[in-house]
């Protein structure tokens, strides 16, 4: 049975994992504009793989639950729909990928976003010899993106999420995955929401583009039934430049 026919049953996920990708390292980086569904695959590709699903928003907003003086940093930032400076997020995201869990494999969502980050994250692989295989960008139409943001519930201990009309929870307000609490993100809200596609088109798109420039960029459209999505992804990450 092959990667894409294994991938239409979360049964068949469950007990045999391991032959949708092939071995070795696998370091993957997820794009796309808010909503694209980069959480919503990373989370599911990482679980049927095996590999840390390394998100730099679950990050953030992890700080921002601990309520330290960093955290609120980064909660006036996204609050506004706007980037967290680049230092600070190559720190963060640079010490979660220095744990071990992440060293040889692992699925980078919403980072990197800018030319800047994308550059840094090269130099801090690169010193020890490692490297991006492949950079999967997801295409969404804007009207699609705006309808997800604005039905999105996301799960406050695990991250997981859902909409309320396409995938909505088994029970209302309670996450499948873990039993955690639901709960709407404040930069979800129309108006942030575009900004936060102003500011995507203005600062991520340039680091798209230097992946392409390199030869390890693959656009995947994302506005397809979530497991058509994941099997195209599992197949390209499957065929992914050794
Ligand atoms: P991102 O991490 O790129 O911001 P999410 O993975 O959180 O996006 O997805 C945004 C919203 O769209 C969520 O409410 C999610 O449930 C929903 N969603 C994700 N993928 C799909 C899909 N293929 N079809 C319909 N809705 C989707
Ligand atoms: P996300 O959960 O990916 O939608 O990110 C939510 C918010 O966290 C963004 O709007 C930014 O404010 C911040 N953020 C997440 N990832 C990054 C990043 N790579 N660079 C800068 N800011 C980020």
């Amino acid at each position: 049975m092959d990667a894409v026919q294994m991938a239409t049953s979360p049964w068949t996920w469950q007990i045999a994992p391991a032959p949708l990708v092939r071995g070795g390292p696998m370091r993957v980086v997820l794009m796309g504009p808010p909503g694209a569904g980069k959480g919503t695959q990373a989370k599911t590709v990482a679980d049927m793989v095996g590999v840390a699903h390394v998100a730099s928003g679950d990050l953030f907003r992890e700080s921002v639950k601990r309520g330290d003086e960093l955290g609120r940093r980064f909660k006036e930032y996204m609050d506004r729909g706007v980037l967290v400076p680049d230092d600070l997020t190559v720190q963060v995201v640079m010490e979660r990928l220095a744990r071990d869990d992440s060293r040889d494999s692992f699925i980078l969502d919403g980072f990197p976003r800018s030319l800047g980050q994308a550059e840094a994250l090269d130099d801090v692989l690169g010193a020890d010899g490692r490297a991006i295989d492949l950079v999967i960008n997801l295409t969404v139409p804007e009207e699609t993106l705006l309808a997800r943001l604005a039905g999105r519930w996301l799960c406050r201990a695990c991250h997981t999420s859902y909409h309320t009309l396409y995938s909505p929870p088994i029970v209302e307000g309670v996450c499948d995955r873990c039993g955690g609490e639901l709960y709407q993100r404040i930069d979800d809200r129309e108006d942030t929401a575009r900004h936060r596609l102003e500011i995507y088109r203005e600062e991520t798109t340039p680091a798209v583009d230097y992946y392409r420039d390199r030869g390890i960029l693959c656009e995947v459209p994302g506005d397809r039934p979530r497991d058509v999505v994941t099997r195209t992804l599992t197949e390209a990450i499957r065929q992914r430049p050794a």
